[in-house]
């Protein structure tokens, strides 16, 4: 698996999709993909071609650990938006979700840790915009319901000139879903109403010939869905990292 960011550039703007896992924040149990990381991803970024303060929205499909990461990094002892002048575009039924307590037994423990270092320093600097489906941002974005995986979970989908890319989070964790759709992962908030949204999201990938970007497929992790005998097959992807 991979945790992976998007970085898309439109003629106005500027956006993140998906914020991963951060640095430097203890995540008990999860090492090694969670804890306590050091890795450049604010160095790839600038390796890319654009600085934090260039960053005009952070897109969240989901408000899990490993999806708010970077949202924050620690300045002078503090967490701190790491795009000062982004808005952040979170679920609004996620966010309440959370506020109210860990949704999740699995996520229970970490809930307020990534609450409060993740999403909190977000909030009280105002830099959040809460969402629902149908949520459009300038001309190529929309926002789509795609529940199951957690209470309010989102897809973002990019449209240009007759195609369509697919951000998709959470809603495949791994290429064998694409085999087996009704395989929902352990941290699924409602597996079953995962598995109907993951079917649904295939087919429609199916139909549009859409560019599917999972959040954790491995390598690159981009890909096209296609009927094969069977139900559906996955095509596209680079060959894994050896590491
Ligand atoms: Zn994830």
């Amino acid at each position: 698996m991979s945790s992976h960011s998007w970085l898309v550039r439109t003629r106005h703007h500027t956006i993140l999709i998906e914020a991963c896992t951060g640095n430097h924040k203890s995540r008990p149990g999860g090492a090694p993909l969670f804890d306590m990381l050091d890795r450049p991803y604010l160095d790839r970024l600038t390796a890319a071609g654009v600085r934090p303060e260039e960053i005009d929205y952070v897109l969240c499909t989901h408000l899990h650990a490993d999806h708010v990461g970077w949202n924050t990094y620690l300045h002078d002892g503090r967490w701190v938006p790491t795009f000062p002048n982004a808005k952040y575009v979170m679920s609004k039924i996620e966010c309440e979700a959370l506020q109210v307590g860990g949704h999740e037994a699995d996520f229970a423990t970490w809930g307020p840790l990534f609450y409060q270092d993740s999403i909190l320093p977000v909030l009280e600097s105002r830099q959040e915009m809460l969402i629902e489906g149908g949520f459009q941002l300038g001309d190529h974005l929309v926002a789509e319901s795609t529940p199951g995986h957690s209470p309010g979970h989102l897809l973002f989908a990019l449209r240009d000139r007759g195609e369509e890319a697919l951000f998709s989070g959470d809603i495949m964790h791994h290429p064998i879903q694409v085999y087996y759709p009704d395989w929902s992962s352990a941290f699924c908030f409602d597996p079953v109403m995962a598995a109907s949204t993951r079917r649904k999201v295939l087919e429609r990938a199916t139909e549009n010939r859409s560019l599917l970007l999972p959040a954790h497929f491995a390598a690159r992790g981009a890909c096209c869905i296609s009927h094969n005998a069977s139900g559906f097959q996955c095509q596209g992807l680079d060959e894994p990292d050896s590491d």
